[in-house]
């Protein structure tokens, strides 16, 4: 069962997921990274997670500040785009297709923290597992992900809606706050 496995797992690598709580592992917007900075750190493929990190929970497109950085980055960088995420719904497997088909869409793995996906875009990318990066917004799924298949990890600060915070985008900081506080727990 999947919440054993990250309780396990997130005991297991409590080190490497205290890491990210640092300023230097952290980004507020995913769009602040640039192609240079990919290159710096050997990365030939980039998994972006959805929910968080892309759009707000739910959402179908990507913000319009996102689409904008995407673009820019597929025009620029030499390395590939895969969206994970743990919801692979088909209308957003169909808008990426149509507004960005250089980008792959997992789907029909295991669910973040299970490494499957990561493994996934290493064997697609044909590329090692360090040079893979997962961008996402929760410790105990994408960041835990990473650490167990062996990629890179940065922690993202949620994209939230300008006007104010939804319901479900309380309980979803509810849960990157719970993932805190764990990593905190198994630190003692
Ligand atoms: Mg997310």
């Amino acid at each position: 069962m999947r919440f054993y496995y990250t309780m396990k797992q997130g005991w297991r690598h409590r080190r490497a997921l205290t890491a990210f709580l640092k300023p230097s592992h952290q980004l507020k917007h995913v769009n602040q990274l640039s192609p240079n900075q990919l290159d710096f750190m050997s990365i030939k493929a980039l998994s972006l997670d959805f929910d968080g990190v892309l759009a707000p929970h739910g959402e179908v497109a990507p913000l319009p500040e996102i689409e904008i950085w995407l673009h820019g980055l597929l025009q620029t960088w030499s390395g590939q785009v895969f969206i994970l995420s743990n919801k692979p719904f088909d209308e957003r497997e169909a808008y990426l297709r149509a507004h960005f088909p250089k980008i792959t869409f997992i789907k029909h793995v295991a669910k973040k923290p299970y490494p499957d996906g990561l493994n996934q875009i290493r064997k697609l990318a044909h590329c090692r597992s360090e040079e893979v990066l997962m961008v996402d917004d929760r410790l105990l799924t994408g960041m835990l992900a990473a650490m167990i298949s062996g990629s890179q990890g940065l922690w993202i600060h949620p994209a939230v809606r300008k006007h104010g915070w939804h319901r479900h985008e309380l309980f979803f900081a509810f849960l990157r706050k719970l993932d805190r506080c764990l990593v905190g727990v198994f630190n003692h």
